[in-house]
């Protein structure tokens, strides 16, 4: 499939071609043509499978006929809505839209809590076409009357799952009671639960559906590979594979704001140029631990699952559970931040024998065991393994298969200093 063959014009053909976009995505050359047609759309696609492109181009398209050049800011009402959950993604969709939009006369913008409001007011006073927003700062706005959506067209829901988990609903509710009910309306969302669908039936009208990628489905070039390790070594541990690997960027997935700032500071103590976003950090700060990232001033970035939502970064090459997510599904949305649009990746999880649960969860919703691989000196310490454990002659666990929460060792990476098969074997609980 080319993008030529999507009803794009040639000013937009251009544009995904200076990108380095040779093809569209599954979900681009699925969506782009209902959205064009003016079809409301419910779309299942994780970040990282181009579902930005796949909006925000056809939405240009529709657009860029009546866009007008005019200065009075009545010729610049807000024609289209992009709801988001979080800043960071808000600032990306942005982004994008100013990307793509380069060559048209649409105005865009975007507003989010925790920064100043009065910037975004004399922003919103100019007039803007197409505005991205988190709920409760629009909501803000729209209380202050800085903003009005009486005349959009096209209302976007992206991330809908995660708006539905941040109870985010009622606040789009109060929104979508300003907007015109006669629009398109168009939802993303990782997963198509019942809420979700439930959702859907009280937003779209008689929506195309389009589910692109398996359900829980994991990129073919996304490596998973698990070491077992005792919690509290978990962060030499880590600092050891990044300079065995020789690592220049890593994504840390830690459950708690506290403990993504206690490890943040450790791996610097220790030599590891770390940076952290969390909820408990301004904006300001998170940004500026984003670009620090980003532009590789940093090797590392310790996040919670909510801060490092829909976070865009081209070519991450490592991701690292640092602790395996509560909830079995916030494992594929961390891990989805490496080995997108085609690129390969790592997804590493540190996971100690308290996380047998955790691991359990994880591996029934892939459908299959993660391969394990052993660093020795930081093997659990087998007297704290959960379920009952022996020791070898070797000095190593033994347990049963079922005792375990790794299961077969599969082959360790290339890297992996070479061990005999029998401690793989013990460590791992598979023989
Ligand atoms: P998204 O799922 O929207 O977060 O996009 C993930 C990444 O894929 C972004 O860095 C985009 O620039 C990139 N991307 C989007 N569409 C394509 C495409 N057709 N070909 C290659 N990369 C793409």
């Amino acid at each position: 499939m080319s993008f030529n063959n999507l009803g794009l014009s040639a000013d937009l053909l251009a544009t995904v071609a200076r990108e380095g976009y040779t093809e569209p995505t599954p979900v681009q050359s699925a969506a782009i043509p209902f959205i064009l047609d003016g079809r409301d759309v419910l779309a299942a696609a994780q970040t990282g499978t181009g579902k930005t492109a796949a909006f925000v181009l056809p939405i240009l398209e529709r657009l860029r006929n009546t866009a007008n050049a005019g200065f009075s800011p009545a010729r610049h009402p807000v024609r289209v809505l992009i709801l988001t959950p979080t800043r960071e993604l808000a600032v990306q969709i942005a982004e994008a839209v100013k990307t793509y939009g380069r060559s048209s006369a649409l105005r865009s913008a975007v507003v989010y809590g925790g920064t100043r409001i009065d910037p975004e007011i004399k922003l919103l006073w100019r007039g803007v076409e197409i505005l991205v927003a988190t709920p409760g700062r629009l909501l803000d706005h729209i209380g202050q009357r800085t903003v009005n959506l009486s005349q959009v067209e096209v209302l976007v829901l992206d991330e809908a799952d995660r708006m539905l988990d941040m109870g985010f609903i009622p606040d789009i509710r109060k929104i979508a009671g300003q907007i015109p009910s006669k629009r398109q309306t168009l939802l993303f969302s990782a997963t198509f639960s019942d809420d979700i669908r439930s959702l859907a039936g009280e937003f779209l009208h008689d929506p195309e559906i389009v589910e692109v990628a398996a359900r829980n489905s994991i990129a073919d070039n996304l490596t998973q590979v698990l070491y077992p390790v005792d919690q509290s070594r978990k962060a030499d541990l880590l600092i050891h594979l990044i300079q065995r690997d020789s690592m220049e960027q890593v994504l840390v997935f830690t459950r708690s704001k506290i403990g993504a700032s206690r490890l943040a500071s450790y791996l610097d103590r220790r030599g590891v140029s770390t940076s952290a976003i969390h909820g408990d950090r301004s904006q300001q700060e998170r940004t500026r631990a984003l670009e620090a990232f980003r532009g590789r001033f940093v090797k590392v970035l310790v996040a919670t699952d909510v801060a490092s939502r829909g976070l865009d970064i081209e070519n991450l090459p490592y991701v690292v559970n640092y602790e395996l997510p509560f909830e079995p599904q916030d494992y594929i949305h961390r891990i989805g931040r490496t080995g997108r649009a085609g690129a390969s990746g790592t997804a590493i999880s540190l996971v100690s024998p308290e996380e047998v649960d955790e691991l359990r969860g994880v591996q029934r919703l892939l459908r299959k065991s993660i391969p394990c691989a052993i660093v020795e000196e930081f093997l659990p310490d087998p007297n704290r393994e959960p379920a009952a454990a022996t020791r070898s002659r070797g000095g190593r666990a033994q347990g049963s298969r079922t005792d375990r929460p790794w299961s077969r060792p599969g082959r360790t990476p290339a890297t992996t200093p070479a061990y005999g098969r029998s401690q793989l074997s013990a460590a791992a609980g598979s023989r």
